[in-house]
Formats: C-alpha cells, sequence, structure tokens
C-alpha cells in the first residue's frame, strides 16, 4: 500500500432529488445564490488539501452540469466526470477506478455536503495515517432505539457508545480498491464505504471534528431555505411620502380612519402612511415606485384605499421571486396623537402582506410643532423595508 502519493477525492451527486421533492438533482439547487455542488467543490478545492477530484453524477445530468460550470466556474481539481452506477456502491466504484493511479489516500465524499471544511479534511487524512481509516461522525443526540418488524421497541442502546457517519470517509486507495472489487465479486452491498471496509479489514477509525455538526446533508426542502452559517443578505428599501391636511376628508393612516377634523388630500384615500411603505417595499426589490405602479391618471384608482394598492404591489413582488420580509413605518404628525391606533395599524399592515405582527413596525412622531408637520398642515411617513430574493434563499 502506498502511503506516498495524491490525496484524491470521489464526489458523488448521481442521486436525485425525490427525498426533497425537487424535479432534478438536488445538488443544482442554490444555496445562497451559488449551487449545492459547486459550493461542495469550492470547499474542497479551497482546503488545499485535496490534488484531484472525480465527480461522479448521473448521465442525465452530463449537460445541465457543464452549463452550471460555464456559470459559476469550473472547479480546476476536476479530473473527470463519470456516470453513476445503479447503486451509490456502484457509483462510488465508477469514481476510485477513475483516480490517478499514484493516489494514496481516497477520500468519498456526498456532493449534497457542502459545508465539509478545511479541519473535517486534515482530520481524516490524518486518522488515515494513523489508523489506516478515517470516517467523520458526530455523537447522537436523539436515544436510538432498535426495533422489531412490528415497530415495537425492542432495547436501548447507551446513547454514548452511538456515532452518527457521514461522509468524507477516507481510506488508504489500494485498501477502499480492494475492499469494493472484493464486495462485487462477492455479492455484497452496503451503504457506505466505511460498512464495506469493516466487512473486509474490521475496524474504521471514526473521526471528529468541531466542524461535523454543520457538516449537514442536504435532503429536505428546508434544508435548502436557510443556512445558519451563510447568512442571506436582505434587501432594504426606503419610502418618503407626503400629503396635505384638507377638510372634508377621513383621515386614514396604514388602513385606519382615525376621528380627527381634517383629512388627508391625494388621488386614493392618500394614506401616506401605506404609500411610504408600499415605496420601501418597491425599493427593496427594485420595483420602482408606487407612481409609476399605479398613477394618478388612472381612474381606476381613485378614492382606492391604500390596502389594495399594497396588496398589488406585494403580489407583483412575490411574482418577481421577491419576499418581504419585514416592515418598519414612522407617521410623523402633530395632531391627532396616534398611539392609540397603532396596534391596530400593525394588525391591518401583517394581515395585508401576510406577515406576523412582530415583523411590522409602526411609530408615530410629532416635530415639535416645527416645519408643516408641526404646523399641521400635512403629515409624511417614512418606511423601511426588507426583502429576500427568494433564487438566494433556496
Ligand atoms: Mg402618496
Amino acid at each position: 500500500m502506498k502511503s506516498h502519493g495524491k490525496t484524491s477525492c470521489v464526489v458523488v451527486a448521481a442521486g436525485r432529488g425525490a427525498r426533497a421533492g425537487f424535479e432534478s438533482n438536488k445538488v443544482f439547487q442554490k444555496i445562497n445564490g451559488v449551487s449545492v455542488i459547486t459550493t461542495t467543490l469550492r470547499a474542497l478545492e479551497a482546503s488545499g488539501e485535496i490534488d484531484e477530484i472525480v465527480l461522479v453524477l448521473s448521465k442525465d445530468d452530463f449537460n445541465q452540469y457543464d452549463e452550471l460550470s460555464k456559470r459559476e466556474g469550473a472547479c480546476r481539481l476536476i479530473k473527470a466526470i463519470v456516470p453513476g452506477g445503479s447503486t451509490r456502491q456502484m457509483s462510488v466504484l465508477s469514481g476510485l477506478k477513475k483516480l490517478s493511479k499514484d493516489t494514496a489516500i481516497a477520500l468519498i465524499h456526498d456532493g449534497a455536503r457542502p459545508y465539509i471544511t478545511k479541519d473535517i479534511i486534515e482530520n481524516v487524512i490524518k486518522d488515515v495515517r494513523q489508523f489506516g481509516s478515517g470516517v467523520i461522525s458526530t455523537p447522537v443526540i436523539d436515544t436510538i432505539k432498535v426495533i422489531d418488524e412490528d415497530g415495537f421497541a425492542v432495547s436501548t442502546p447507551e446513547r454514548d457508545t452511538l456515532r452518527a457517519v457521514q461522509t468524507p470517509q477516507a481510506f488508504w486507495y489500494d485498501q477502499i480498491m480492494e475492499a469494493h472489487v472484493w464486495a462485487v465479486e462477492n455479492g455484497i452491498s452496503a451503504t457506505d464505504d466505511a460498512a464495506l471496509y469493516e466487512k473486509k479489514f474490521g475496524k474504521v477509525k471514526l473521526t471528529a471534528s468541531e466542524d461535523a455538526s454543520r457538516n449537514k446533508k442536504l435532503t429536505l426542502p428546508e434544508d435548502f431555505m436557510s443556512s445558519k452559517y451563510i447568512p442571506i443578505v436582505p434587501r432594504i428599501g426606503t419610502g418618503y411620502d407626503v400629503h396635505r391636511l384638507t377638510e372634508g376628508r377621513k383621515l386614514i393612516l396604514c388602513g385606519v380612519e382615525i376621528p380627527f377634523e381634517k383629512g388627508l388630500l391625494g388621488h386614493s384615500d392618500a394614506d401616506v402612511a401605506l404609500h411610504a411603505l408600499t415605496d420601501a417595499m418597491l425599493g427593496a426589490c427594485a420595483m420602482g415606485d408606487i407612481g409609476k405602479l399605479f398613477p394618478d391618471s388612472d381612474d381606476r384608482y381613485k378614492g382606492i384605499s391604500s390596502i389594495i394598492l399594497l396588496k398589488e404591489a406585494n403580489r407583483r413582488i412575490r411574482e418577481n421571486k421577491f419576499r418581504i420580509t419585514s416592515a418598519d413605518i414612522t407617521i410623523v404628525c402633530q395632531r391627532p396623537k396616534l398611539a392609540p391606533y397603532i396596534d391596530m395599524m400593525r394588525e391591518n399592515v401583517a394581515n395585508a402582506l401576510s406577515l406576523p405582527v412582530s415583523h411590522i413596525s409602526v411609530k408615530a412622531t410629532t416635530t415639535e410643532k416645527l416645519g408643516f408637520e408641526g404646523e399641521g398642515l400635512g403629515i409624511s411617513a417614512q418606511s423601511t423595508a426588507t426583502a429576500i430574493y427568494e433564487e438566494e434563499a433556496l
């Protein structure tokens, strides 16, 4: 067995996205704007520990990967892309066969574990050098039960004696090849390479790393929606609006009719607070402004409730794959006192946007009788809103 030579990695991504409910291979899904497979390959490359990679993909995915690597940049460590086999075990074997013959240590890694780190890679390699194998593992958090065929628990192993294994799994290249060939010849199958090695050579070294807890295999839809370790940066928008106070109009702020001797003048119901909010939302998504969406010149909007305009703007925002996540509104107004209506305003906005009330803030302030708001000539409102772009969130 060679102890000097390349450190090579087989990345297995030949599965389908069935469990995650995706139509195509889940490794093409994006996390933070970059595909899972590219994220995984970049992490392997960035570790500086790997000399070459053989990527195993389903043959149907070759074209899609080709286009993707042109868009996101090809990984310079890739030596070959090979088609997967009928089982994971066969896929790994076709990958192993393609590694350079001067490979000393072979790592096998799931394409759907993009959060692999340098520490994990270093530690499995160190264990191969010392113990002949290194398989990343984590302590088990849940209590595990052994069940019978009717689904009854029949025994409870001590949790301290259990480990959950992940990938990378690393071995001397000659040995893991030998184990695989032996398995094929003897019709032996196993769910991972550690189990094959165990059957052929005995004990496998389980490698610990502080990073193992985040080295998650992305499987369920929610795994793709957020990633705790690479935060999704929200888009932020601001909005500002002013309407004149005049007699003979209703005063409506955030959809709440407030008893007062004057109301705001405007083409719609002149809800200055919702206009500022709508502009903030459109601003966060770089989708123009309220005047562009609902022109004053259009009679359809005459006297219309601004709640309807807000909902329509939000519908278009959703259509453009953005999602509003929070909003803050400040209403600048000398009279009347708005404090009694704030909670109702927050509820109205939250309902219109289908968001929890806790994500919506409405505040009111005076200007110490200064300026047009202070003199009671008009009311102004300012707003900020945050949005996420769903393509990035997924
Ligand atoms: Mg306005």
